[in-house]
């Protein structure tokens, strides 16, 4: 919409739990959208809201005797954390809708006045009978609409009316004043008021996981198209497809989740993001230890494959006959970058990846390349991987000692802190720092001669 710039907006976590590897797959997937964006030279805004108020967070929050407010910290802060470990760096702003209140009761004043919402004495509802294009994003009339009975309540209009702002009930303690009494916003309302925050009333990308379009992403574009007049909301309309777990969806609903945490203490990030990478964003993908284990030794085939260039840099003659290795160079990227341009089709960008090391490989074996060329392959794959967020070309054994030298030390570096702790009688910190410890696998041992032991489990 404004030339240069892409305004890209994904839907974040609710925080109240972990999240899982079906949440991962969305995130790596918009990651490599925006990091192909700004490959391409577009300057890319990319905005993720963070659901910190909900029904689910206030429940878990009453369930461990904890406040609303810190649950969702200290989930929101293990996302982020998630997100790094995973190499989800693309992301230049997280809103809080906490922090948004004043604008959501702004939209919702709006609405209201352009008689596209009213007050029951429950709640502000939005009238879906007042927006003609209810329903459009997912092909549905008024009456599919009306078979989902999405948040019953008899004060409503309309079956499909959905809360923009929920009043106080009895024994609510997380309210903010509105000009309705106090309450709190409805879900969809939030992901509006950001949006038009940041991006105004309309923009380029708005991306989320399939089962959002309905009503979610309905709601938004009922919301913001109502409220601003313009349409449409967002030029792009991208949803992943799920994670599927022998057939079924993996959810919290279904109990068949495994977390973010509990596979990268098991995968490296790189082998987990490759395998969402070999399919196309819209498919959905089976997940299976068997099928990871796939990727994890198909990623590793290209690994090899660039330390056999590394090591033959040195070996391969200074030159050899005409650029026909030139030419396969040039015919990869641009296969790799055709597969990107069809819809971020990952699959076929990945194929070009590994037809590129193979070809390389087996000239280094007919003594076919040049030094040169084997730099210039290997400056390809690093292109590539920059643009999936993948290394493809590391020195396994030096990376590997190294990062072990490092977090040995960090061990040691807590473990000493610990003992300072102990020795002053802070037990609530040293425990602190054991059962943290202990979260990431690493068992301590305390002893008479201090805690300077450990274990990795
Ligand atoms: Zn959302």
């Amino acid at each position: 919409m404004h030339d240069n710039r892409v305004n890209l907006f994904v839907c974040g976590p609710t925080v109240y739990d972990d999240s899982h590897i079906g949440h991962a797959r969305t995130y790596i997937a918009f990651d490599v959208v925006a990091r192909y964006l700004k490959y391409k030279g577009f300057s890319v805004f990319y905005l993720q809201n963070i659901t910190d108020v909900d029904d689910k967070i206030i429940r878990r929050a009453e369930e461990i005797g904890e406040s609303p407010r810190s649950l969702a910290r200290k989930f929101e802060r293990r996302y982020l954390e998630d997100m790094r470990a995973l190499g989800v760096t693309s992301v230049n702003y997280y809103a809080r809708a906490t922090e948004h209140i004043a604008e959501i009761i702004d939209q919702i004043k709006v609405l209201i006045e352009k008689d596209f919402a009213y007050e029951t004495e429950t709640g502000i509802y939005f009238d879906e009978s007042r927006f003609e294009y209810f329903g459009k994003l997912s092909h549905q009339s008024a009456e599919d609409i009306a078979k989902h009975r999405i948040e019953p309540d008899l004060t409503k209009k309309n079956p499909g009316d959905f809360s923009l702002w929920k009043k106080r009930q009895d024994g609510d303690e997380v309210t903010w004043d509105s000009p309705w009494g106090k309450g709190r916003p409805g879900w969809h309302i939030e992901d509006t008021a950001i949006t038009e925050t940041y991006f105004g009333s309309q923009y380029d990308i708005h991306g989320g996981a399939l089962d959002l379009i309905f009503p979610h992403h309905e709601a938004e574009i009922a919301q913001m198209e109502a409220a601003s007049g313009k349409r449409p909301l967002v030029r792009y309309w991208m949803h992943t497809g799920f994670l599927n777990v022998k057939g079924e969806k993996m959810s919290k609903s279904l109990g068949n989740f495994i977390t973010i945490r509990e596979i990268l203490n098991r995968y490296k990030a790189d082998d987990f993001r490759f395998f969402v990478l070999l399919a196309h964003y819209r498919r959905p993908i089976d997940f299976s230890e068997d099928a990871l284990e796939q990727a994890r030794s198909s990623l590793e085939r290209i690994r090899q494959a660039a330390r056999l260039m590394e090591e033959n840099l040195e070996l391969a003659p200074q030159s050899i006959g005409e650029g026909e290795i030139d030419l396969s160079f040039a015919e990869a990227r641009s296969r790799f970058m055709e597969a990107m341009d069809n819809d971020f089709n990952t699959p076929y960008a990945l194929k070009a990846v590994f037809d590129l090391v193979r070809d390389v490989n087996r000239r280094i074996n007919e003594d076919s390349i040049s030094r040169e060329e084997i730099r210039d392959a290997l400056y390809l794959l690093g292109e590539f991987g920059e643009i999936l967020g993948l290394r493809f070309h590391v020195t396994e054994r030096e990376t590997a000692k190294r990062t072990e030298d490092v977090t040995h030390d960090l061990i040691g570096l807590l473990l000493e802190t610990r003992q300072v702790l102990r020795d002053r009688r802070e037990w609530h910190l040293a425990d602190e720092i054991r059962s943290k410890l202990n979260d990431l696998n690493i068992e301590v041992e305390d002893s008479r001669e201090g805690s300077g032991r450990y274990s990795m489990k």
